[in-house]
């Protein structure tokens, strides 16, 4: 079976960029090796991608150390910068279409939430830090009458990120908007299974006036590429969202190399926990499923462990069953698929090997279970639902990032806060209950960076996003966002 849309056809919609973007210029890996860019939508090779290495991430590191010393981008006054990065938004919006549709061709996410959500909030994410940059003042302290205290911000230098493939620009963006409007020079290692949207925002982030030098982009393996930026004498920070094992080796290569700045958003298995007080179970059945079934599960504060209690349990599944067994995988690149691809083979037997230990282990499939769409070349996996799960189980314990529910019986609101927080992680967790004492009770007892009460993943780019425990620290989005990539200066004055 092929899809009517068609990668080939939909890949003359798109410019392709497939070398880093060091110092303004598209240059290919020094080495001369490249990597195979995948559309899980068919499995056919789309374009092949610079391998880059130590040696490429050197050259980007100085391309934007040059840069930052030459003041043209860092000293540049806030409201300049507030305006070319206004107008950086301004290009990534005017190209939204086509970065939605590269988008959905590398990773296989459906078009219409790249084009509903992940482009545009990079659009937000960008103006926001943009407008925040000349409204934002420094201190001045309590200083005694014959002295001045100032408190001031300054940019770190150059930042490097790493950053993951499930929202590939957007995580991006998260990074590179924020270390870019305090004035620091950027290098970006995207992950290596979808790199060439941040390519080409390079190239517009470039048209809209970014001096050269201040975005570079070093596509290739995280062991090669990533790994050389964490551990590069002359980088200042590394940012980075990805897994918790990656994120402890960064931790790594910082403590080995230069003390960098380290800030890590890294995994979850987040507990949504519904009570038998639930004010809507439809409301709540919906948000369950697509907790989990958004973006196949790809979603680092995807709601995996399902905490229902036993009274309405079976009741509850039955309608997050019905919502599942009617999500459809489907072409991504048709605009009605709302459940498409997972991002390559590999990711997809990891999750099969998921659902099989779950199986084993004593846990009740409840649908789903398996491949689907094989005969199309592509890389999907039908949404999925365990019954049964106790909490020590494999599939309750590790991301499995996929669209697998494990659903876990519990007694009481003492039962379900003991379970939600038995896990090394603690990104996300959410609670449906009627009761005000369980709802406020439940935000301070859950140990994770955003508790939702009564929906799943209300959010917005004005408020942190991170996690507690091993799914990292330091915050993306909002203004607390700024203070990672800038460093605390106390200027005292003696007066005479
Ligand atoms: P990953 O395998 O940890 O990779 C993340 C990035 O690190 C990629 O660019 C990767 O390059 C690079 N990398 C791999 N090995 C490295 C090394 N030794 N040194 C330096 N860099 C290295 O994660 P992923 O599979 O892309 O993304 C899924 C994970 O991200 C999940 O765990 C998810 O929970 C997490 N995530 C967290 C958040 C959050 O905000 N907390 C948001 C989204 C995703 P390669 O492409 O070559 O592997
Ligand atoms: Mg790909």
């Amino acid at each position: 079976m092929t899809f009517s849309t068609g990668v080939a056809a939909a890949l003359k919609k798109v410019t392709i960029r497939t070398e880093a973007f060091i110092n303004g210029e598209f240059t290919p890996a020094q080495s001369g090796e490249t990597l195979p860019c995948i559309s899980p939508i068919d499995g056919s090779e789309i374009a092949r991608l610079s391998a880059c290495d130590a040696a490429d991430v050197d050259l980007a590191v100085k391309a934007a150390r040059a840069s930052f010393e030459s003041g043209l981008w860092s000293k540049l006054p806030p409201r300049k910068r507030r305006q070319i990065m206004l107008n950086f938004a301004d290009m990534v919006e005017a190209h939204a279409d086509e970065l939605a549709l590269l988008e959905t061709l590398d990773m296989g996410k459906p078009i219409r939430n790249t084009r509903n959500a992940d482009i545009p909030l990079v659009v937000q994410t960008i103006r926001y830090y943009a407008e925040a940059i000349d409204k934002i003042y420094d201190e001045l302290g309590p200083s005694p009458h014959d002295a001045v205290s100032m408190i001031v911000r300054e940019p770190l230098g150059v930042v490097g990120a790493v950053t993951p493939w499930n929202f590939p620009l957007l995580m991006a963006s998260w990074k590179f908007a924020p270390a870019l409007v305090t004035g620091n020079s950027v290098v970006m290692k995207p992950a290596e299974q979808a790199s060439l949207t941040m390519l080409r925002t390079a190239e517009l982030a470039a048209e809209a006036g970014i001096p050269a030098g201040v975005l570079n982009v070093v596509p290739g393996n995280g062991a090669q590429a990533g790994k050389a930026m964490a551990l590069h004498m002359d980088v200042d920070a590394v940012v980075f969202t990805g897994s918790t094992a990656v994120g402890k080796l960064i931790m790594g290569y910082g403590a080995q190399s230069n003390l960098k700045r380290i800030a890590l958003e890294c995994g979850g298995k987040s507990p949504q926990i519904v009570m038998e007080d639930c004010p809507d179970f439809d409301a709540a059945a919906m948000a369950a499923a697509w907790a989990v079934f958004y973006d196949q599960g790809q979603v680092c504060t995807a709601g995996t462990r399902l905490l229902v209690q036993n009274s309405v349990k079976d009741e509850f599944l039955a309608k997050v069953a019905a919502v599942a067994k009617s999500l459809k995988p489907g072409d991504p690149l048709d605009e009605n698929t709302r459940f498409g691809a997972l991002v390559d083979e590999a990711q997809m037997n990891t999750v099969l090997g998921y659902i099989e230990k779950g199986g084993a282990e004593g846990a009740k499939l409840v649908c789903g279970g398996g491949r689907a769409l094989s005969d199309s070349g592509g890389f999907y996996v039908a949404p999925t639902i365990f019954d049964g799960v106790d909490n020590k189980m494999t599939i309750a314990q590790e991301e499995i990032f996929g669209p697998v529910i494990s659903a876990i019986g519990f007694d009481d609101f003492d039962d379900a806060m003991r379970i939600a927080n038995d896990t090394i992680y603690g990104l996300a967790a959410g609670i449906w209950t009627s009761n005000l004492n369980y709802a406020h009770k439940a935000s301070r007892t859950l140990r994770a960076g955003n508790v939702w009460v009564n929906c799943w993943d209300g959010s917005d780019i004005t408020t942190p996003f991170g996690g507690f425990k091993q799914s990292g620290f330091g915050r993306d989005r909002s203004l607390h966002a700024l203070d990672k990539y800038t460093e605390l200066k106390t200027i005292w004055m003696k007066l005479s």
